[in-house]
């Protein structure tokens, strides 16, 4: 499998892939659409304390998605021994198992993003690199800087726009976050990197994830990585958000 495989242009599952099921039910119906890689967090790192996700158990989930319907999950890690117990439990030293996953948002600890580059340069593997939450594009740049001074390289390393705080913007569109395309589109060609956009975290709610796409596709941008659960109505984390299997296939559309 080669690792273009690994980076298609939609990126759709669970905020959090919260039990065995919401993993395996996502896998199987993403892949019956063609999709060859799905997003599921495992920690969800919260503003005040609540559910905080399954953390490393579902690395044995995303192994058995990958197993049973060769389908690829993607996931946030927070800590290098995250990145570690990812690639133990996913790939079992498999080098033809590559592993994806992203550097959050609300992480802006460069210490460890750096140890978790050094462990995961040395495997089959993409790093998603989220934008911190306020806007400043030297930080933005300078997570990039702090992976790459680690030798880690240039052709799997992707971004990922996920807008900026509103921070008493008039943000008439209730958005959840802000996006500045011409930010990201700076940003990607100083860095010459993928830009993957999350419509899901701009958004903040359905209606707005439709609209946010079609903001993004007119500033020029055809990477998504978007929250679809199986029921978001029981979803734990982002019920508002994320779109059911049904409007995920009205959204594609939109993209294809
Ligand atoms: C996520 O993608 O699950 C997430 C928590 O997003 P962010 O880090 O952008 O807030
Ligand atoms: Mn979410």
């Amino acid at each position: 499998m080669s690792l273009e495989r690994r980076l298609p242009q939609v990126i759709p599952g669970p905020c959090c892939g919260e039990t065995q099921r919401v993993v395996m039910e996502s896998a199987k119906t993403m892949k019956d659409s063609g999709i060859a890689m799905i997003r599921s967090g495992a920690f969800k790192p919260r503003t005040g304390p609540g559910y905080d996700g399954p953390g490393t158990q579902a690395f044995e989930w995303f192994r058995d998605a990958l197993v049973e319907h060769d389908v690829t999950v993607a996931t946030e890690v927070m800590l290098p021994e995250h990145a570690e117990n990812a690639i133990q439990v996913i790939t079992g030293g498999d080098q033809e198992r590559e592993i994806v996953v992203w550097w959050g948002s609300r992480n802006q600890n460069h210490i460890a993003l750096q140890d978790t580059a050094r462990v995961i340069k040395g495997v089959p593997a993409w790093f998603i690199l989220k934008n911190q939450p306020w806007a400043d594009e030297r930080h933005w740049l300078g997570i990039v800087d702090h992976v790459l001074s680690t030798g880690f390289p240039l052709d799997r390393i992707a971004l990922c726009h996920r807008g900026f705080h509103p921070n008493g913007s008039s943000n008439e569109r209730g958005l959840r976050n802000i996006p500045d395309w011409e930010m990201a589109n700076r940003v990607q060609e100083k860095t010459g990197l993928p830009m993957i956009i999350d419509p899901s975290h701009i958004g903040g709610s359905v209606d707005n994830v439709f609209s946010i796409t079609q903001d993004a596709l007119r500033n020029g941008f055809n990477r998504f990585m978007i929250e679809v659960h199986p029921d978001p109505s029981k979803a734990l984390t982002d019920q508002r958000q994320q779109l059911n299997f049904k409007q995920f296939q009205e959204w594609l559309k939109l993209v294809q």
